[in-house]
């Protein structure tokens, strides 16, 4: 079985795309949140996610505050522009699906949220403290995370010892350790210094995860931003994934 691990998506339809026609086959599809917010295209990321073949599909914080199940404020104020030229631009049928979505989901081995397992829409995973605490709040062997928008693996050993983060080579698939925290990166605005789009490619009964990065077309999917009016800080920033 193979399961297409996907995640902060950020209305970036370009970038979708092009990382399901790279993954190819897949039997399943893990989304773990944030389809919207950021970009121009939220009606048409929600409507091919909402297709794709046995989905399990989260709810991340910019999904909640388009769904009026987060407080607009607790976003700076650029995002907040952004959230609300959403808001706007949402159907109410796409919306409806948002805001039915859950927050956090277990799938035999597997933990699926979209921030951490110990608070699902909003906390970031960025170092070795935070990763540790969090196996703490997962009791299958593995989570899986989004939100930091930077893919990684981390494998825990014991209580005395940090999780150690894992080096990730792309197309190469590592053989989960015992426990294992990871994050497939994100689709749409990726955040580690490049802008190919992220995703990861997970086989359960082998027990392997594959990391992936595909180059899109992010001249156009600028040009639709800065048609709608969409702060330039995003703009810009896919160009670089920063
Ligand atoms: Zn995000």
């Amino acid at each position: 079985m193979t399961i297409l691990v996907i995640s902060d998506i950020h209305a970036n339809r370009t970038a979708l795309e092009a990382v399901l026609e790279d993954a190819g086959s897949f039997d399943e599809v893990w989304c773990l949140g944030d389809v919207v917010g950021y970009g121009p295209d939220p009606n048409s990321c929600v409507e091919i996610v909402r297709e794709l073949p046995d989905l399990v599909c989260l709810r991340g914080n910019h999904d909640s505050a388009v769904a009026g199940l987060a407080e607009n404020t607790k976003f700076n104020p650029t995002a907040q522009k952004a959230l609300e030229w959403t808001e706007q631009e949402l159907n109410a049928g796409n919306l409806t699906y948002i805001k039915e979505l859950p927050t956090h989901a277990e799938m035999d081995e597997v933990t699926l949220a979209h921030g951490s397992p110990r608070d699902p829409v909003w906390e970031y995973i960025m170092d070795p403290y935070t990763a540790t605490a969090n196996f703490d709040f997962f009791s299958t062997p593995y989570c899986l995370v989004g939100h930091s928008h930077i893919p990684f693996l981390y494998f825990y050993r014991s209580e005395e010892e940090l999780a150690q983060r894992r080096n990730l080579e792309l197309g190469e698939a590592v053989e989960l350790p015992g426990r294992a925290l990871l994050n497939p990166g994100s689709v749409g605005q990726p955040r580690d210094n490049d802008p190919r789009a992220s995703y990861a490619v997970f086989e359960p009964e082998k027990r392997m995860w594959i990391p992936h990065r595909v180059v899109y077309d992010v001249e156009a999917v600028q040009a639709r931003m800065k048609e709608a009016g969409l702060p330039l800080t995003y703009i810009q920033r896919i160009a670089h994934g920063w």
